[in-house]
């Protein structure tokens, strides 16, 4: 008797459970839609996480890691950009920066001048002046992309890449994808010499974009985004925090606006329907980077009405790309994340609560330090080259053999001396320093330094400001905010990943951007060897079954 009353009683307490399928990986997947939104930190994420109502709300419903991380130092956009796809570090990709430098290549930039940099998009060679403008390339990138390997393992995959900026799309879309589109400052574009790949409704956006541009334009502030509609003065001329009306024909200023994150889309559209994405024969990739809130976030700070207005407008415009994704019932899947995070403009910070925010010291600028050294030690011209005050910094070709030493510890010593400065480690320091293996929540400076390092491409030192300090010495300069510090708020951005069905969960702890490529390498069935890469793969299937190999 009283087994069959614990029996019952059991019977009962399982009936009127609800039945829950057993979570699962998805169906293999037509289309994979890798996002990425340019300077969505995870400090954004979490401020409008509650106001989403569009795409970025099913995004939050699915599997959600609101710490990934751009481990490395130097949190900026190609380097930023070349770990999503790859699954790599740039001390990997190669891609340490957005211009890196060659001492010993001295060539002419647009205005004439003499330059060092390199540009981590250009094809490598002589280049860089009015009459022979960069040339567009994936040539630095040293690793292959998720779309390169789909595309060697199946004929039938077929890889578009689309971004407002060259770099963005060209470190996503790889050496090997079959439409890589990006806005020049005039119309989307594509590699020198395969313009004929560009689809004809391409152009109709292209002219849809220019009309836009042509005309004065006002954003009425929505309800959610009042509370932060104030000005902040940064000048006597200059202030921000309060939506101003875009001139006509200022195509600079268009770019900070939601329209041009719309456009992206547009593109990104016409491109899937042109190439038949997710209705060919194997899986197909399909890459875009939403680089508005980057310019929204340069020119008038993180936490302003202009940000808020951004996002919202994302929001919306995601809600676009998954419904006419559901429309067309492809089985697709889903991951975004951030090339890096960003920091709110000092003068803003200051009256919110954090009056350590400041700006760079102008005499902490290479160019200023070197005349420095150049001077105390006897050197003609200056000991340093570029305008950098801080990250990678290169002694001059020119510094003799016999001065190189007595000029490098001068400097180090000069940076180390001032009260901006939080560290400055030698190359020598940094390539004996090991890959990191830790969770990277926890990473050193110097391991996040080493994240960031490259033998042929990094500086001859790595000097690192203080947190809090923005490194544009004035807000009359033109950008007023920026990221690209070793930083967390520079280094966390949200990973979210969401396919139809998904049995979503939050998981808190630190994971990588260099995750997201094996993870995607999973639900497709490709087999990527661990030793080519820096990313694990994430069970997302919160459950007995995984996706993981
Ligand atoms: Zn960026």
């Amino acid at each position: 008797m009283r087994t069959t009353w614990i029996s019952l009683a059991t019977l009962a307490l399982v009936t009127s459970t609800p039945i829950m399928a057993e979570p699962a990986p998805p169906p293999k997947p037509k289309l994979i839609v890798a996002i990425a939104v340019d300077q969505l930190s995870s400090d954004l994420f979490n401020e409008y996480r509650s106001s989403f109502t569009g795409g970025l709300k099913r995004l939050a419903q699915g599997v959600v890691f609101p710490s990934g991380y751009q481990g490395h130092a130097a949190t900026e956009t190609c380097p930023g950009h070349s770990t999503i796809l790859t699954g790599s570090r740039p001390s990997r990709t190669g891609v340490i920066a957005n211009d890196w430098m060659d001492p010993k290549l001295e060539r002419k930039d647009r205005s004439g001048k003499p330059t060092y940099d390199v540009y981590c998009a250009e094809a490598p060679g002589p280049v860089g002046s009015a009459a022979s403008p960069i040339k567009v390339s994936a040539g630095f990138l040293k690793v292959p992309t998720l779309g390169d390997r789909m595309k060697a393992a199946s004929n039938a995959t077929k890889v578009v890449s689309v971004s407002g900026k060259d770099r963005a799309a060209v470190m996503m879309g790889g050496h090997k994808a079959d439409l890589t589109l990006w806005w020049d400052g005039k119309a989307f574009a594509t590699y020198q010499g395969r313009e004929g790949d560009i689809p004809t409704a391409v152009a109709g956006v292209n002219a849809k974009a220019q009309s836009m541009i042509d005309k004065p334009s006002a954003i009425k502030v929505p309800a959610q985004c009042e509370s932060r509609n104030r000005a902040l003065a940064l000048t006597d001329k200059l202030s921000v925090g309060t939506l101003k009306p875009r001139a006509a024909k200022d195509a600079t200023k268009w770019r900070a606006t939601p329209e041009f994150d719309a456009v992206a889309l547009d593109v990104a559209l016409a491109a899937q329907s042109a190439l038949r994405l997710g209705k060919n024969d194997g899986t197909d990739l399909l890459a875009v980077s939403f680089s508005g809130p980057d310019y929204v976030g340069h020119t008038y700070g993180t936490a302003g009405v202009e940000q808020c207005v951004q996002i919202a407008a994302l929001d919306a415009t995601l809600d676009r790309l998954f419904k006419a994704l559901d429309a067309s019932k492809i089985p697709y899947v889903v991951v975004l994340t951030a090339d890096h995070g960003g920091h709110d403009a000092p003068e803003r910070n200051d009256v919110q609560a954090l009056p350590a925010a400041q700006r760079v010291d102008v005499k902490l600028i290479a160019a200023t330090v070197g005349a420095d050294v150049a001077k105390q030690l006897g050197l003609e011209g200056n000991a340093l080259i570029g305008r950098a005050a801080a990250g990678d910094i290169y002694l001059s070709a020119k510094v003799p053999a016999d001065k190189r030493k007595a000029a490098l510890d001068l400097t180090a010593s000069i940076y180390r001396a001032h009260p901006q400065i939080e560290a400055v480690f030698t190359k020598e320091e940094i390539a004996a320093t090991p890959s990191p293996t830790r969770p990277v929540d926890d990473w050193s400076l110097i391991e996040r330094a080493r994240a960031s390092f490259d033998p042929e491409r990094s500086g001859d030192l790595q000097v690192m400001l203080k947190r809090y300090v923005t490194p544009i010495p004035s807000s009359a300069l033109g950008y007023i905010a920026t990221h690209g510090s070793p930083w967390d708020y520079d280094r966390r951005v949200p990973i979210l990943f969401w396919w139809r069905g998904i049995a979503g969960f939050e998981q808190p702890n630190g994971v990588e951007t260099v995750d997201i490529m094996p993870t995607l390498a999973s639900l497709t069935g490709l087999t990527v060897p661990q030793f080519e890469i820096d990313g694990r793969c994430l069970d997302l299937v919160a459950g007995a079954q995984t996706n993981c190999p």
